[in-house]
């Protein structure tokens, strides 16, 4: 039996590009195979693995294109791997550089006094700056903003994917759609 969550299919627009890069869209392989037989997509590459049924035997895609090509949406949607992109995974308080795991999300109004979770009040904060900080507004903090938040377009935020070699995103997909998790709006 095949696990589906070892073979997911990467999905490319009809252009050949990546449907979306962040999150970065992919499917299931029983959605791609369905996709196949109803000749919705081509099969751009396979796994060696095989899925079986009486009636046929193929490999499992591992990238496929769409037929049809569609248009792309030029709103980034708002992840925690996007805000930290938008912000060159820069502390937005003491202004250095970390890596993602040492990385977390601020409110620049705190959510205690209403802050809500939009590009204009979430930056990127290392944990030492996000526990400073703490429930302080940010004139109170005493810390000065990198820059002023805003929403970034994807345009943008591709060109800055581009630092990142392709087999990284391969090699740590599952970490990678941790990333992309959609943060709660409210
Ligand atoms: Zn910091």
């Amino acid at each position: 039996m095949v696990d589906s969550n070892n073979c997911p299919s990467l999905v490319l627009n009809a252009d050949y590009r990546p449907l979306s890069y962040f999150p970065l869209s992919i499917w299931s392989w029983k959605d791609s195979i369905k996709a196949v037989f109803l000749d919705r997509v081509n099969i751009v590459n396979e796994y060696d693995q095989y899925v079986n049924s009486p009636s046929f035997k193929m490999k499992i895609p591992s990238v496929i294109s769409l037929k049809d090509y569609i248009p792309h949406n030029h709103k980034p949607p708002f992840t925690r791997f996007n805000v930290f992109l938008r912000d060159d995974f820069i502390c937005q308080y003491c202004h250095h550089k970390f890596q993602t795991k040492e990385l977390t999300f601020d409110h620049l109004i705190p959510r205690s006094k209403g802050g809500v979770s939009n590009w204009e009040n979430v930056v990127t904060s290392c944990s030492h700056c996000n526990w400073k900080k703490g429930n302080k507004s940010l004139q109170n903090s005493g810390f000065n903003l990198l820059k002023k938040p805003q929403e970034p377009s994807q345009y943008s935020l591709r060109l800055k994917s581009k630092n990142f070699p392709s087999n990284y995103l391969h090699k740590s997909w599952r970490d990678y759609l941790y990333w992309d998790s959609i943060l709660e709006k409210n």
